[in-house]
């Protein structure tokens, strides 16, 4: 009975990561990344082949293969990797200024790509944060 309930538990926690997936090992550190941010739940690292001046992966820190995986009950954790963005835009220098002159500079780019037809090569859900002067690499 009490095997059962810990070989469940194994289970639920062998879930959480995947041994094959390369943002697993990020987050374990058996790879190295440019780590930019990092707290109890996410992870945000330097992207190895930067399609843009600035360009950050913000990873949940749990394997989650793709958006299309989740659910309401992950609102809580993909609001938090969307709120990061303002604040990780400004320690770039890439946050947006001067809407209120009419005359906006800076910015950037969100992508979530998602599965084969959103072209997704990592298959540990990733928010693409791209910024910086133009041009930029053409996008795929
Ligand atoms: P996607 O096509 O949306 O799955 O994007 C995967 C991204 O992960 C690509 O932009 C890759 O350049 C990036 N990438 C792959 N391996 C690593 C790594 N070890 N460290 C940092 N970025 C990586
Ligand atoms: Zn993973």
């Amino acid at each position: 009975r009490l095997k059962a309930l810990k070989m469940q538990k194994h289970q639920e926690v062998i879930k959480m990561i995947d041994r094959d997936c390369i943002f697993c090992k990020i987050v374990k550190k058996e790879l190295p990344s440019t780590l930019v941010f990092e707290n109890e739940r996410i992870m945000v690292f330097k992207d190895i082949h930067p399609a843009a001046p600035v360009h950050l992966l913000i990873i949940p820190k749990k394997h989650i293969p793709t958006l299309s995986h989740c659910s309401e009950d992950d609102a809580a954790l993909l609001g938090e990797m969307m709120a990061l963005i303002p604040k990780l835009a400004r320690e770039e220098g890439i946050a947006v200024s001067g809407t209120e002159t009419g005359t906006p500079q800076g910015g950037f780019r969100v992508v979530v790509n998602t599965g084969p037809d959103g072209k997704q090569d990592v298959y540990h859900m990733h928010i693409h944060l791209m910024g910086g002067p133009r041009p930029w690499k053409t996008p795929n």
